[in-house]
């Protein structure tokens, strides 16, 4: 089966109308996909008779441009993983299609956006809010998909689409994790195969059970800089870097 690409918003919203009866499954992304990805996109596949993944590496939700200019960018690849995991259209658009207003509009939430990632990240949430209503407008999904490893943005995108009265079901999904624990993440590439081996232990550690300040102890004096560990939502959930690679995770409490 083909993965069709739409790689230009107007033929995809003329295309999109022909679906308007239709259950749509539906995977917001930014590329460099892995296998947590394809998790997300094999669940919808078995919930939704049509599923559709975006991929758009959203400026808005950057605080820091080296970390956009440095976000991996594997179109291809992306491409053929999708095929290969059966995901029916790909739409792929570009930022002044989705920015056509300058980003003059936003959707900002001011309680939950301000801690934990929020906090050292100001704008993030808001960029993500915004991209994400604004793909929900252009793909009208039945249910969205989004992973636990990003576990505070889905439960703002979960209480933004209460609070609209969006009529999608957000579905939250596992994490999928390499095999010495580390949650798998696009970032995750920028990291050498010694620091990729390392940051298992950030894993290791948050599910330790061991007291917060004390796991933040032990990932300090293996090198990670920690910026935060804390427990919220009956998580565990952290923010490390290791060679300036930003990386979150989390675990049940
Ligand atoms: P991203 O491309 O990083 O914006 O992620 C797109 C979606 O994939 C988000 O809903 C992420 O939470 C989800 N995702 C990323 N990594 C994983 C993972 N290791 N396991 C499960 N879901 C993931």
């Amino acid at each position: 089966m083909k993965t069709i690409v739409f790689d230009s918003l107007s033929k995809w919203i003329a295309f999109r109308k022909k679906f308007r009866r239709g259950k749509i499954g539906f995977v917001p992304t930014m590329g460099a996909l892995h296998q947590g990805h394809v998790s997300l996109v094999e669940r919808s596949r078995f919930e939704n008779p049509i599923t559709v993944v975006s991929i758009f590496v959203n400026p808005t939700q950057f605080n820091d441009p080296n970390d956009l200019k440095n976000y991996p960018r594997t179109f291809k690849g992306d491409y053929e993983l999708l095929k290969a995991a059966g995901a029916d259209f790909l739409i792929y658009p570009k930022y002044d299609e989705i920015y056509a207003d300058g980003y003059k509009f936003r959707v900002s939430e001011n309680h939950l956006s301000g801690i934990l990632c929020g906090a050292s990240r100001p704008g993030h949430f808001e960029g993500v809010l915004t991209v994400v209503m604004k793909l929900f407008n252009l793909v009208g999904p039945t249910r969205a998909y989004f992973g636990e490893k990003d576990y505070q943005q889905f439960l703002l995108i979960k209480e933004m689409v209460d609070s609209f009265f969006m009529n999608i079901q957000v579905v939250p999904c596992p994490i999928i994790r390499e095999e010495n624990g580390l949650a798998m993440s696009s970032r995750n590439e920028r990291l050498s195969a010694e620091g990729r081996e390392k940051a298992g232990l950030f894993f290791k550690e948050l599910s330790s059970g061991k007291e917060l300040k004390e796991i933040r102890k032990n990932l300090e004096e293996n090198g990670f800089k920690v910026d935060y560990i804390e427990e919220f939502f009956g998580r565990r959930l952290g923010a490390v870097f290791l060679e300036n690679v930003r990386l979150i995770d989390n675990v049940p409490a």
